[in-house]
């Protein structure tokens, strides 16, 4: 799950942005309002973590202008005031959650989460499963044919962007877009070298592996995996 997070101060950007992405997610930074609108009209995010106390232009505006724009990415505020007034205007503004500063790091994940689950994908519960494969978006744990598997936090968001499209041929640029922030160089293979990396690990010798190539197109998470 990729996440543009806006933020003018680079020290709080850069602690959340850390415990975001050991938690699996891929996180671009926005340092003011504008910023945040042009990234958020180029790339797909999943969702955008939005602080409404930023320079010149503040976070209802940046929230107002996303939507203006046509996108219906999640947004969570994270405002310093817990004015009944600041939440209104949140919300009205388009915003689809808010956290009041300080807030727990704790509180601000399950809130993304359900961001996210809610998105703009059918609802998909915490737990998915996919023929042998069961992954808990939670705690980030992952079962095949009832052992653990460990992964990696990167191994995992891309198992868990495959078990989102379950079934659905997904591209690389699709993958390096929801996976990887944007310091990952498109044209690289490491989207390729993380799906062998999988394959080694939920794959057993002999049988056809659970997530396919399709070449020239990109990869399958193959539904209903061939279980015992
Ligand atoms: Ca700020």
């Amino acid at each position: 799950m990729r996440v543009l997070l806006v933020e003018d101060e680079p020290a709080a950007a850069l602690v959340l942005a850390k415990g975001l992405r050991e938690q699996a997610y891929a996180v671009d930074i926005a340092g003011d309002g504008d910023t945040a609108i042009f990234q958020a009209g180029t790339t797909d995010y999943d969702a955008v973590i939005l602080d409404v106390m930023l320079p010149r232009r503040d976070g209802f505006s940046v929230c107002r202008a996303i939507r203006e724009a046509g996108s219906m990415v999640p947004i969570l505020m994270l405002t310093a005031r817990d004015a009944v007034e600041a939440r209104i205007e949140g919300l009205d503004c388009g915003a689809d959650d808010y956290l009041v500063k300080p807030f727990d790091f704790g509180e601000l994940l399950a809130r993304l989460r359900a961001l996210v689950r809610r998105g703009r994908q059918p609802l998909l519960p915490e737990r998915i499963t996919v023929g042998p494969l069961v992954i808990d978006t939670r705690s980030r744990q992952v079962r095949l044919r009832n052992s653990d598997v460990l992964l990696t936090a990167k191994e995992y968001a891309l198992l868990e962007y495959f078990v989102r499209r379950a079934g659905d041929v997904v591209s690389r640029a699709d993958i390096s877009e929801h996976v990887w922030d944007e310091h990952h160089d498109p044209l690289s293979n490491v989207v390729d070298v993380y799906v062998q990396r999988l394959r080694r690990k939920l794959d057993r010798s002999g049988s056809e592996s659970l997530i396919r190539t399709r070449r020239g197109e990109g990869y399958q998470l193959v539904i209903g995996a061939v279980a015992s």
